[in-house]
């Protein structure tokens, strides 16, 4: 059915309500305070890669379609289920360079949504931040765990999930209370995307490698939302696409390698800052910055490099990528394991990210400060005062 609007009154709101989203979205950005900062929930010992629990599932060989692969998808489903966030699978064969047989893959994606946006068919008006790494390991050397890559950057995600998911439940309670309707409208989700079969089983080629990423993104696209949706499908309702990937080793340096999302690099690289003068991380006041390029002016072309952000970019979805550069010494060695992570690097990494969506959400006034069963970062500086 096809619905002509022609109320002029009703033109009027459309319209404004258009002004306020453009509004909202190009200066809801809320930094937050000194106080705020300290309120982040620290991850403590549970990205221990002996201790953690968020981690050591994820320390063991995850290649596609494996005992490991599969544990791992059960330890999201276990975490996220957990928090009550709804789960997707996006299972799909496909032939690799190794046979001719198709293949199991299975992405995974949880997402945190308003609760007013839940029901009916609300898909095609829910915009989303969405926090991504991948799960699989390289098939070589065998017994690689792929420490860095990118069992760390999954459990870091984790952790930001769970800093945030009470957080978030309470700011949308009080949204529900004030009623502000244009508010409630806008008001986006959260996504974290866990994708599988990004490695290559010979050698990275177009064909060889991200097979879960290209396969998503191909899917996304083709899935329309219903007719008059604010979104026409998922991938034109992801407001960033975070991908996280190759960290967790000492001395990362992740550049700024898009010049259309540099802003949001600034605010990561900002909050690096503020936390670090505060000596709320744990790497310390006087490290090298993991974020140097917050000034940075001038992108030349072709910076970038080849990672499950392709079949997303190429399709005009925003993409924050950090990933360190150069790669991490251990980079696909049988040394990129627990024992080769830096643990103070794996927390601050999450203490990071999990500030920038904080800010994202604007949740400073929802953070609990005793960190919902957490530690916070100023706490954990207290306890190693002692
Ligand atoms: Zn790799």
């Amino acid at each position: 059915m096809v619905r002509i609007i022609a109320d002029p009154s009703v033109l009027l709101s459309y319209s404004l309500l258009a002004f306020s989203s453009f509004i909202t979205s190009a200066t809801s950005w809320t930094k937050l305070t000194d106080a705020g900062l300290k309120k982040i929930p620290s991850p403590g010992d549970s990205l221990h890669p002996d201790l953690g629990p968020l981690l050591k599932p994820l320390l063991i060989p995850r290649v596609v379609n494996t005992e490991g692969s599969r544990k791992a998808l059960a330890h999201f489903t276990t975490f996220f289920g957990g928090m009550d966030w709804s789960l997707h699978y996006d299972n799909f064969s496909q032939p690799t360079v190794l046979s001719k047989d198709p293949v199991p893959f299975s992405n995974f994606w949880a997402t945190l949504d308003p609760p007013w946006k839940k029901n009916d068919n609300q898909e095609g008006e829910i915009a989303r931040l969405v926090l991504v790494a991948h799960y699989d390991s390289k098939i070589e050397p065998k017994g690689f765990i792929g420490a860095t890559d990118s069992a760390a950057p999954c459990a870091m995600i984790m952790h930001v999930a769970k800093s945030i998911d009470k957080a978030m439940r309470r700011k949308w309670a009080q949204m529900e209370k004030d009623g502000d309707e244009f508010a409630m409208a806008d008001e986006p989700g959260f996504m974290v995307l866990l994708l599988d079969g990004e490695e290559a089983f010979k050698w990275w080629t177009a064909e060889d490698s991200i097979y879960g990423a290209r396969h998503l993104a191909d899917k996304w696209e083709s899935t329309m939302h219903p007719a008059h949706s604010t979104y026409k499908n998922h991938l034109s309702s992801i407001n960033l696409f975070v991908l996280l990937d190759l960290l967790g080793g000492p001395k990362p340096r992740i550049p700024s390698y898009f010049k259309t999302t540099h802003w949001a690099y600034q605010h990561m690289a900002d909050l690096e800052i503020r936390l670090r003068a505060m000596d709320l991380l744990e790497s310390g006041k006087d490290h090298a910055l993991f974020l140097p390029d917050r000034d940075k002016t001038v992108f030349p072309d072709g910076l970038q490099i080849e990672d499950d952000h392709i079949p997303f970019l190429r399709r005009g979805v925003d993409i924050l990528h950090i990933i360190a550069s150069p790669f991490p010494s251990v980079w696909h060695t049988m040394d990129d394991d627990g024992a080769h992570l830096d643990k103070n690097v794996v927390n601050d990494w999450a203490v990071i990210v999990s500030a920038f969506v904080v800010e994202w959400y604007g949740l400073e006034p929802f953070l609990n400060g005793n960190g919902d069963g957490m530690s916070t970062v100023a706490e954990r500086g207290n306890k190693t005062e002692l």
